[in-house]
């Protein structure tokens, strides 16, 4: 081949592309394999995505061609560079392809990918480029010069040649090729010329690409497993081979939380292999880009992405589901109507959620962190799946004013309830610390009463939507009307605590009603504080109060709605703040004292609409509390 002076057909790769492959080229990378493991996941997508074609349209180039990869290490003379080639009989590429997708693209991937780089030193490019949508490019570790002879499916388009060394721009022409699909010819870098050998190259298909669904053959010889695992027996499946057969399918490196692996023959025959990965958000591009699981018929692809087996809820299930019942050539509108095809979801769905419970049962602390990653999923389920309640409530997980930062479920509430207690509580707050101080408890903490802390946002919403569980009704303990089972006799410690005469409690009392007016429905002594001076109750009839927290993220103009303002007649701090009102009423103490006391309450409840508003207050208080250590040491 001759280099011409002035390059005809030549293009500029794109920008972030070209600092990718500046990358690429000139670092040594310790697995530089891995360029194998991504030409070999392109050449399957493209016999994939011929694979659907095919199913509606004939009119396809070489259509008797088997579906398969062929990768050789042609002998060459001892003064040539080693070569290897990468063949697929997929979709192909015709000449315009060929410089969108090797090239000129914009490519977020790309820029992603860098951003990691730069902001993360540690980390080996080789283990993430897959993820970004960049694979093809890593080919450029490895290589001098490489060449994309690619023949697309459509029959009038012309075979083209892409070719690049990797540095500022590639060419693109008409070529010669026969057949349909891609071949990639790689001219090895001088140390990287132990990849032109079959024994190496057999090594690695095996490594990274063994379950690939078409044959990969090495220099005439498969060297890929290619089994279904999911019709092997459960009991002939290792973890290794699960993990690997994931990896593989997903290229996500982190391992699986859960393999789901089962056969039925009846009411339909179903082979499947599901998983639950162990993160929400899949590398940004991995290789499964979107929800749902692929669907097989006789070990033929029929579906990539099913979303019509498992609810919305449970969609970050992957895997293979497989029945000979299907019949080959059901198109997607046909599945979603099939009646087989609601039988699976049937069984897959109690298979999985069957698992899911028993993981939570048997793995309390590997429950716990699925549920950190994929618990707002089953609220969000809870919240637009109606039917799916009774599947859901069971797997929900809160922490508890009695769990110590553990999580507990509400069946494990219900076991631990004391005999008396006839409610499930729960009390609403922003975060574990902060319903620890939560005034409500009080009376809780007294009794030995468990609570379950709800603070996730999501929980006061779903409030309205989860009114009881197995006959017992979940209750909010903010609630004024709330009775709560055998009193304990008062009075302990307390009995030493100056009762404060009632002229006094109540000449406070008024002076609360005053000061906060229309801001409180009513000022009332509390039965049950016990170490906070007031707390903010709702009025027995107030309507899905649950809400008024989050309209304060919502809504602009947000006010804070008005509860019931209950004082503890015992707590010293009132105490003191009541005498000061008998003795000298106009002390502005007193009514900053009351502002204070309900602004905190607010914030304790998560609805005060601006706690910086409490700002000057808080300072005057300061000067206030400084004059007096000033005037009165003691
Ligand atoms: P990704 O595979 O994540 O899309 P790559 O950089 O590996 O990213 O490949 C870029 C694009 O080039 C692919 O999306 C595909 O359109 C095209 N491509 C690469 N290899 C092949 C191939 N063997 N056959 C057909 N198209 C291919
Ligand atoms: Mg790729």
């Amino acid at each position: 081949m001759t280099t011409a002076e002035k390059i005809p057909n030549a293009y500029n790769f794109k920008t972030e592309v070209k600092q990718l492959l500046n990358i690429l080229v000139h670092s040594l990378y310790k697995e530089q394999d891995i360029f194998l493991r991504e030409l070999v996941s392109n050449a399957s997508d493209a016999l994939t995505r011929l694979h659907f074609e095919t199913l509606t349209n004939r009119d396809i180039f070489d259509p008797d061609a088997e579906l398969a990869i062929y990768i050789e290490a042609p002998e060459v003379e001892d003064d040539q560079p080693k070569r290897i080639i990468i063949k697929d009989t997929g979709i192909g590429m015709t000449k315009d392809e060929l410089v969108t997708n090797l090239g000129t693209i914009a490519q977020s991937g790309a820029r992603e990918f860098l951003a990691k780089l730069e902001s993360d030193e540690e980390i080996d490019p080789t283990d993430v480029i897959g993820q970004f949508g960049v694979g093809f490019y890593s080919v450029f570790m490895v290589a001098d010069e490489v060449r994309v002879f690619s023949r697309s499916y459509k029959k009038r388009a012309k075979a083209a040649v892409w070719v690049s060394d990797g540095s500022e721009r590639f060419t693109v022409e008409t070529a010669e090729k026969p057949n349909r699909g891609t071949e990639i010819h790689v001219t090895l870098k001088k140390d990287a010329e132990e990849f032109a050998n079959s024994w190496k190259l057999k090594q690695i298909v095996k490594k990274y690409s063994d379950f690939v669904r078409y044959p990969i053959y090495v220099d005439g010889e498969q060297a890929n497993e290619q089994e279904s695992l999911w019709r092997k027996r459960p009991s002939d499946v290792t973890e290794e081979d699960y993990k690997k057969f994931y990896q593989q399918m997903t290229m996500d490196f982190e391992p699986p939380v859960a393999a789901i692996h089962f056969a039925a023959d009846a009411p339909v025959n179903v082979r499947a292999m599901l998983f639950i990965p162990a993160k929400r958000e899949p590398g940004i591009l991995a290789a499964r880009k979107e929800p749902g699981v692929m669907l097989y018929s006789h070990n033929v692809l029929i579906q990539e992405y099913c979303t019509d087996l498992l609810p919305d809820w449970l969609n970050f299930v992957d895997g293979v589901v497989d029945s000979e019942d299907l019949s080959l050539n059901v198109s997607r509108e046909m599945v979603q109507n099939n009646r087989i095809v609601q039988h699976l979801a049937k069984t897959v769905r109690g298979r999985v959620l069957r698992q899911i419970k028993r993981l939570a049962e048997k793995e309390p602390e590997k429950y716990a962190q699925f549920w950190q990653e994929f618990g707002r999923v089953f609220k969000e389920g809870l919240a637009t799946d109606f039917t799916a309640k009774e599947e859901i409530m069971p797997l929900l997980r809160y922490p508890s004013s009695k769990s110590d930062g553990k999580l507990v479920s509400l069946d494990t509430y219900l076991e631990n309830m004391a005999e008396s207690q006839e409610e499930i509580f729960y009390v609403l707050a922003d975060d574990v610390k902060s319903a620890g101080r939560s005034p409500h408890l009080d009376q809780f903490k007294e009794r030995d009463l468990e609570v379950l802390l709800w603070v996730d946002p999501l929980d006061a919403f779903l409030a309205p939507m989860l009114p009881e569980y197995k006959g017992k009704k979940l209750r909010n303990i903010d609630d004024a009307g709330l009775e709560l089972p055998d009193q304990p006799e008062t009075e302990t410690d307390d009995d030493q605590k100056p009762e404060l005469a009632e002229a006094d409690f109540n000449r406070f009392v008024g002076k609360c009603v005053t000061t906060l007016g229309e801001r409180v429905v009513e000022v009332r002594e509390s039965k049950v504080l016990k170490n906070s001076p007031v707390r903010l109750v709702s009025p027995r009839d107030a309507q899905n109060r649950e809400m008024d927290r989050i309209q304060r993220f919502m809504d602009k103009d947000y006010q804070a709605p008005k509860r019931i303002l209950e004082v503890n007649r015992r707590h010293p701090l009132i105490a003191d703040l009541a005498h000061l009102v008998t003795s000298e009423p106009d002390n502005p103490l007193v009514q900053l004292g009351i502002e204070q006391l309900y602004e905190s309450a607010l914030l304790q409840e998560g609805l005060h609409p601006n706690p910086a508003d409490m700002l000057p207050r808080i300072q005057q208080l300061l000067e206030i509390a400084a004059g007096q250590a000033v005037t009165e040491p003691s």
